[in-house]
């Protein structure tokens, strides 16, 4: 690079070497920021010709030299400046940002869309945009901690598309721009680095760490939250990270990586819930692993494959299939084969069976339930409801709660615990039968629930097989998958 602050004739912006770096490194970080505020006419391909007055007014102040050396140097270095690659900042330089950038609109780095053009192939704009919408936003990474920053948002007004720097939107839809952004938005206001989210899933998927524990243990050791003060910048939100946050960070790290091999782009919605934004999506990908997930699973050779005709002609094929016969038991509505989702995962019956839910659990008896009890008045039903949790509170269910305490956060296991206790006894998948004794008194028993292959039993499954005299079965607990 050349020296020009070196040069004979440039007594106005005598810098020193050390004031020159710093003067081309931060000028660098803010080229999206300069290029924003520029006309029409001025092209993104080059290095503007005049700063904008914030940016001037913080590099003198980041710099220590006086605001009209600040356009002179720009002048002299600013071709070079353009072509420099975007430089990682030390401490104090961030702190620069702290002290003389951030109080007039201006952080390390902003997240702006990939391009200042309309990238939309239907529309005919040749113009950069320069219809923007700034926000303050949060980056967690996993080097820096928290970051507070800006997003600004790009509108074209030809074809009314909204450009956002993970996506575009159009319509009502959002269509990610294709392969993964370094960093994704998982929240209004919130980003996440995405080696941070590979961390996280590493973490679920290798050491079972729940998201919650993954939100806690990055809130305790990796946000330097407490280093800064946010509120000095005009950040108003808080930057905790949440249990949502990270979930819905696994999710979209998830369905992009789906589409990236696909060689598709991500579209959900952008209106409605966060909650439903990724349903369809989730559900058109695990159709798409069910189908094809698998490579063997279009496999067939003349060893496992025979074909043979049938008598009347049809012809038939036949192959073997070798699995363990576990199948991972899931939530579903306790009416025996219907496969209706629940609208909950919380819920006992789906949507059609609701009404079930307000009647007696013990199979066979259709009278209504007591007010907050899942059995009707029958002493018998009554005495069934009774053991069913006496037998949830028996003490090997106690060492098995204690396991499980230890893999969630304290603070969440006492929160409602009496209310997690009725809904994990819902959740518990083994067969459980009555029997009554002669003398009336009611015993429970139970055994494991034997799974399935993944085909529906024509026949009715274990739990409906008691016979009805004096050995009563129940749906208190989930039915056999
Ligand atoms: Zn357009
Ligand atoms: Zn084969
Ligand atoms: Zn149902
Ligand atoms: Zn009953």
């Amino acid at each position: 690079m050349r020296l020009p602050w070196l040069s004979p004739g440039c007594s106005d912006s005598k810098l020193t070497l050390a004031q020159a770096l710093l003067f081309s490194r931060l000028l660098s970080l803010l080229k999206d920021d300069i290029l924003l505020v520029q006309p029409l006419r001025v092209s993104t391909d080059e290095a503007p010709t005049i700063l904008p007055p914030s940016v001037s007014e913080f590099m003198a102040d980041a710099v220590g030299i006086a605001l009209d050396s600040v356009a002179s140097c720009w002048k002299k270095m600013k071709k070079d400046i353009w072509k420099l690659p975007i430089p990682t900042l030390s401490e104090e330089e961030e702190e620069l940002f702290r002290k003389y950038g951030w109080r007039r609109g201006i952080t390390s780095f902003s997240l702006y869309p990939p391009s200042h053009y309309c990238e939309n192939p239907a529309c005919c704009r040749l113009k950069p945009l320069k219809k923007a919408t700034t926000r303050q936003v949060i980056v967690y990474t996993l080097a820096k901690g928290v970051i507070p920053t800006y997003e600004i948002q790009l509108y074209c007004p030809d074809c009314n598309t909204t450009y956002f720097p993970d996506f575009s939107v159009c319509a009502g839809a959002r269509t990610y721009y294709g392969g993964i952004p370094p960093i994704m938005q998982v929240g209004a206001h919130q980003f996440v680095e995405r080696k941070l989210v590979g961390m996280w899933i590493s973490l679920m998927l290798v050491a079972w760490v729940s998201a919650t524990n993954c939100s806690r243990s990055y809130d305790m050791s990796l946000s330097e939250q407490d280093l800064r003060n946010f509120s000095d910048g005009g950040w108003q939100f808080g930057c905790i990270l949440t249990t949502d946050h990270v979930w819905d960070a696994f999710i979209l790290l998830t369905l992009l990586d789906h589409n990236e091999r696909q060689g598709t782009c991500l579209i959900i919605p952008h209106t409605g819930e966060q909650k439903t934004r990724f349903t369809a999506a989730m559900k058109a990908r695990n159709d798409e692993v069910v189908k094809r997930g698998q490579d063997v699973v279009g496999h067939c050779c003349d060893k496992c494959l025979r074909v043979w005709r049938e008598e009347g002609g049809a012809e038939r094929h036949i192959q073997p299939v070798v699995c363990d016969g576990l199948s991972m038991g899931h939530v579903r509505c306790q009416v025996a084969h219907c496969t209706t989702e629940l609208a909950s995962n919380r819920d006992r019956f789906c949507p059609d069976h609701a009404g079930q839910a307000s009647q007696c659990s013990i199979v066979g008896c259709n009278r209504p339930a007591r007010q907050d009890h899942k059995s009707c008045d029958l002493e018998a039903h009554t005495a069934m409801e009774r053991a069913h949790y006496e037998r949830g509170r028996a003490a090997f269910t106690l060492r098995e709660r204690l396991q499980r305490h230890r893999q969630t956060h304290p603070e969440n296991a006492l929160d409602g615990d009496e209310e997690e206790l009725d809904d994990e006894e819902d959740l518990r998948d083994d067969i459980e039968w009555f029997e009554t004794d002669a003398a009336g008194n009611v015993r429970v028993y139970s055994a494991d629930n034997p799974g399935s292959v993944g085909v529906v039993d024509s026949d009715l499954c274990e739990a409906s097989k008691a016979p009805a005299a004096f050995r009563e079965s129940s749906i208190f607990s989930a039915g056999c998958t």
